[in-house]
């Protein structure tokens, strides 16, 4: 008997598996989650995640749970030198930045993990196999097929998808299933990762991050959320990592800020932090997302941020394709657009990297000398641009994340829009598009907002244009200054003529 074909199996169940999950159970398609192991991931990882992040947890519809389990950091992050003086501010943002949020949430990954898992309670047509392993996975000519042991019984079975993303980390099978090829970006450099919970109120512990670039051992403090506080400390020559996580050397590393009495050890772990970014993120049916498709070093907090940013990107692309709206060809913009956005977050880590680990006490007082202490240079990173796909113009602002402005009724954009397409601007180019543009937006459920809000027209008249098209993604896929110009914008939609490419 043939097994159930669904439209996505979905293998790894962290972060970018379970927010995939999330996303294309609202978008009503058929989802089996796979995972191995038991429960969630409990050593710790990811602490930051940014504004745009939190705009896809918004899309999810789990802005709430999120924002209970997190705390907005509004300080930004501060490079400070051995000396403690300030060198470099990576700006903070206030409460209402401009993703409709902070600029940066703290959190526990395995409290993050556990909402997501819980968001999926939603969707009945959303099936998750914990304890399943996946053995092997078969790209075909209709649908893809799965070979999965479920390791409670040691019984196999046989799946079939449509699609299938390997959300399966960075040793990822689905990688080697693809044949692809990693691209070594250069930096590998292992640091210990040290969590503690206070017991009591620890006077003078900053509640903003500062990496402490002090050449004779950089070290990153964090305060995460509740009593939570971590210290990530990079690994000296002469070190022995199964001396450095003794509880004796952990409490004397951080001695200067907190003592055992101030605090009890929650865990110490030695990690490699690796920069690279595989190359081939598809063949046919099979994709890859998240950790398997690329690590970052966490000097930013952006690892799992690009996880959710890639299957953001993919949800849309696989709901327009499942639904017949267009041809499979639009999933190859997937790695086309994310790959050079994911780029430009790793280089700026790895230049912050040189920043931080610098050890060499000459080289890090010409690095002091540059900076000038005690007024420090504030730098935000302009979000990247993705590479080509979805989106036409040469418009600074084109192919980039939208902000989020409040609208006049109150509702923030992403309220009203949700997982659509949208086109905003004034109601007089609006109304002059042509009938074949009103089809398309008609055939895609595209949102029309001619919405009267400050913030919407300040922005387009800031950018000198009378509207722009969004993605269910958020990002810019145009803009214009005439109705001629969103016709142009408009033929982007994926085009409805072509066949359906998958059938059961
Ligand atoms: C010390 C440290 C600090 C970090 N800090 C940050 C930060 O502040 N901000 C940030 O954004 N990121 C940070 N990161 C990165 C972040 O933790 C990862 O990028 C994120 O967890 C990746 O999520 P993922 O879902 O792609 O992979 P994973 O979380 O690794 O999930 C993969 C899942 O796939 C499952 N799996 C694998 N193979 C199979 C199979 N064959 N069958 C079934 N299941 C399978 C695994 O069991 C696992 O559950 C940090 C990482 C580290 C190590």
């Amino acid at each position: 008997m043939s097994q159930p074909l669904v439209d996505v199996a979905i293998i790894g169940y962290g972060p970018a598996g379970a927010t995939l999950a999330n996303l294309l159970g609202q978008l009503n398609l058929s989802v089996v989650v796979l995972e191995r192991e038991a429960e969630i991931y409990p050593l710790p990882r990811a602490i930051h995640f940014d504004g745009e992040v939190m705009r896809v947890f918004e899309t999810a519809g789990l802005r709430p749970e999120i924002e209970t389990m997190s705390r907005p950091g509004l300080k930004g992050m501060h490079f400070d030198n051995a000396a403690g003086e300030t060198l470099l501010i990576r700006a903070g943002t206030s409460l209402n930045g401009p993703h409709g949020c902070a600029n940066n949430h703290y959190f526990h990954q395995p409290e993050l993990e556990t909402l997501l898992r819980q968001g999926l309670r939603r969707f009945p047509q959303v099936q998750v196999l914990i304890r399943h392993e996946v053995m092997s996975i078969e790209d075909g000519q209709a649908h893809a097929t799965l070979q999965v042991t479920d390791l409670e019984t040691n019984q196999s079975k046989t799946l079939r998808a449509r699609y299938v993303v390997g959300c399966d980390g960075a040793r990822s099978l689905m990688r080697k299933v693809l044949g692809t090829t990693v691209l070594d970006l250069g930096l590998h450099q292992p640091w210990l990762v040290f969590d503690v919970r206070l017991k009591t109120d620890v006077p003078g512990l900053p509640d903003h991050t500062v990496q402490h670039c002090d050449p004779a051992r950089p070290m990153t403090y964090c305060n995460v959320t509740g009593n939570r506080r971590r210290w990530e400390i990079m690994l000296m020559p002469g070190d022995d990592p199964e001396q450095l996580v003794q509880p004796d050397t952990l409490w004397k590393l951080v001695s200067r800020w907190v003592t055992p009495e101030q605090a009890e050890i929650e865990r110490a772990v030695i990690y490699t932090f690796h920069s690279v970014i595989a190359q081939g993120w598809r063949k046919g049916r099979l994709m890859l997302a998240g950790d398997a498709a690329h690590q970052t070093p966490p000097f930013l907090g952006q690892g799992m941020c690009a996880a959710i940013r890639d299957v953001a990107n993919l949800a849309w692309k696989l709901e327009a394709v499942l639904q017949g709206r267009a041809g499979d060809d639009l999933l190859d913009t997937y790695e086309s657009e994310r790959a050079p956005h994911v780029r430009a977050f790793i280089d700026l880590a790895v230049r912050l990297g040189d920043i931080i680990q610098t050890t060499d006490p000459e080289a890090a007082r010409q690095r002091d000398a540059k900076f000038k202490a005690g007024q420090p240079e504030m730098f935000q990173f302009p979000a990247p641009r993705l590479g080509p796909g979805v989106w036409h113009g040469d418009a600074e602002v084109v192919g980039r994340v939208f902000p989020q402005p409040l609208l006049s009724d109150g509702r923030r954009l992403d309220a009203l829009v949700g997982s659509h397409f949208a086109v905003l601007g004034h109601a007089s180019v609006l109304s002059k598009v042509s009938a074949d543009t009103r089809v398309r937006w008609q055939a895609h459920g595209v949102v029309q907002v001619t919405d009267e809000s400050a913030a919407l027209h300040t922005w387009l008249s800031e950018h000198d244009v009378q509207a722009v098209m969004l993605r269910p993604d958020r990002y810019v896929m145009g803009v214009a200054r005439t109705a001629a110009d969103l016709d142009t914008v408009s033929r982007l939609l994926p085009d409805l003529c072509k066949p359906v490419p998958v059938s059961a």
